[in-house]
C-alpha cells in the first residue's frame, strides 16, 4: 500500500452528523477504503467515520480523542500534536471497524446467495 493510498482527510469544522444516532459529530475522518468484489476484483473505494460523543463513547481509541474535546474548546498550536496523535488512534480503530464490517456484509451476501 502506498502513502498516497493511506491518505486521511480529518474535518474539524462542520462535521456530518453521526450515522448512527444522527446526532452532532466532533470529527469526522475520511480514508481510503479498498474491498474485493465477488470477482476477486480489488474496488477503491473511501469511507467516513464521524466521531460521536454518544455512540464511540467507551469505546478504545475513541475515548482519549472524546476527552481531549471536552478539555479544549479549540485547538491551539500547542495541543496539535496531542490531538494528532489521538485522531490517529482513534482513526485506526474506525478504519478496523468498517473493514469488519464490509466483511460481514460480504460473507452475508454469500452466505445469501448459497456460497457458503
Ligand atoms: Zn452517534
Amino acid at each position: 500500500m502506498s502513502e498516497e493510498d493511506d491518505e486521511i482527510v480529518l474535518q474539524l469544522a462542520d462535521p456530518p452528523n453521526c450515522a448512527r444516532c444522527g446526532g452532532p459529530g466532533h470529527v469526522s475522518a475520511q480514508f481510503s477504503h479498498s474491498w474485493k468484489n465477488a470477482s476477486g476484483e480489488e474496488v477503491p473505494g473511501s469511507r467516513e467515520a464521524t466521531l460521536c460523543p454518544v455512540c464511540d463513547h467507551g469505546e478504545p481509541g475513541a475515548d482519549g480523542l472524546l476527552t481531549f474535546f471536552k478539555a479544549h474548546e479549540s485547538l491551539g498550536a500547542s495541543e496539535l500534536e496531542t490531538f494528532h496523535n489521538l485522531a490517529a488512534a482513534w482513526v485506526t480503530v474506525a478504519r478496523a471497524r468498517q473493514a469488519d464490517q464490509q466483511q460481514l456484509d460480504d460473507e452475508y451476501e454469500r452466505f445469501r446467495n448459497g456460497e457458503l
